[in-house]
């Protein structure tokens, strides 16, 4: 198992953590040989194919998919949400605290808008972890409330880049853990065994929806697409329809040169990552195998209605993916006759309060 950092080429066996490269500052990636051989539940089913293997549970992955047919179009949901702490995030955290632990660290510290710290705080407590998360002021109550109730330390910061600094300044000390999953390898290795799963479960091409906020996301199903192609398991890598919200559309301005006037997209405080750092390869990914469609506060009402209505109670970044499906369609971008796969990333038990103020306004 090595470090290696595509930017700079640094190299080295994995005896200790960097969240990032130590030389140059990039994101790293971990190199090691995987192979397919499913066995068992969960994230240990794909262990062959995982970098580690976390030795306990909370009964994280294997989520189901439902389908259904929505203005006409038939949508594979995954419901990522229903992982234990109510979002995909479950998947990353069980391998990076895992390893947190594996090296003798007694703190966990995570910067996030919410279902992060939730994740991370959870699964510091499986390893018996101290968890410290910092959070911006305007991150959803019940995503801090439940940060708080399961035992975590929560920092409120003025913003989100406020939050980031300040955890920078707390990694100095020794002994602390800094999860970074925008930066860390192990939350896209992690996000690998959706694709794997949604392989298992039946969906072998088609358009695949999946929402932008850091990328490690899309990178992680398009991983784990690329691994199912390159062992003969798949013909070809779906097609990547990308989702980012108005307000915050970093990936999107890097492919069309310049921002996209489109309204606001504050209720998808789970994609408003502003400077993701793996920018470049999610760029070169959507270039090759996709497309783009930002979304906004009245597109996004109007799709948590539709889900709400047919049971999937998601938040509202959620039904981002499924309103920037409906307008890739407008767009024809993807077609009636497409099978769609939608990754429904996060629960809306976590979020009433923000939707309080909007369902009750319209
Ligand atoms: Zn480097």
């Amino acid at each position: 198992l090595l470090w290696i950092c595509k930017q700079c080429g640094f190299r080295e066996s994995v005896r200790k953590y960097y969240w990032r490269c130590p030389k140059c500052g990039a994101p790293l990636d971990v190199e090691y040989e995987g192979s397919w051989n499913p066995r068992g539940k969960g994230l240990a089913r794909y262990a062959s194919s995982l970098p580690v293997s976390p030795t306990k549970t909370l009964g994280e992955g294997l989520t189901p998919i439902v389908k259904m047919k929505i203005n006409k179009i038939k949508i594979w949901f995954k419901l990522e949400y229903l992982n234990p702490t109510g979002s995909f995030k479950d998947r990353g955290a069980s391998l990076s605290l895992y390893f947190a632990k594996k090296l003798g660290y007694k703190t966990a510290v995570e910067d996030t808008s919410g279902n992060t710290g939730i994740a991370v705080t959870a699964y510091a407590n499986l390893y018996d972890l101290k968890s410290i998360i910092y959070m911006p002021k305007q991150a959803p109550k019940g995503k801090k409330n439940l940060v708080k109730i399961l035992g975590g330390e929560v920092i409120e910061a003025p913003s989100r880049a406020e939050a980031s600094k300040m955890v920078l300044e707390k990694i100095k000390e020794p002994g602390v853990f800094y999860v970074a999953h925008i930066w860390s390898p192990l939350f896209i290795e992690g996000n690998k065994t959706i694709a794997y799963e949604a392989f298992e479960q039946g969906f072998k091409h088609g358009v695949l929806a999946v929402p932008i906020g850091s990328g490690g996301l899309l990178l992680g199903v398009y991983r784990g697409y690329k691994d199912l192609f390159n062992w003969g398991l798949v013909k070809e890598i779906p097609f990547i329809l990308g989702i980012q919200g108005c307000s915050v559309q970093p990936v999107y301005t890097a492919i069309y040169g310049k921002p996209l006037e489109c309204g606001e997209s504050t209720l998808a405080d789970g994609i408003m990552v502003s400077n993701p750092p793996r920018v470049k390869e999610v760029v070169d990914v959507i270039k090759r195998y996709g497309n783009i469609v930002l979304v906004n506060n009245d597109e996004i009402i109007k799709a948590l209605k539709i889900l709400y209505k047919h049971g999937l109670i998601v938040e509202p970044t959620s039904a981002a993916v499924l309103a920037g499906i409906l307008k890739a369609l407008d767009y024809g971008i993807i077609d009636p006759g497409d099978n769609v796969l939608a990754l429904l990333t996060g629960s809306g038990l976590k979020t009433h309060d923000i939707l309080d103020k909007f369902l009750n306004s319209r």
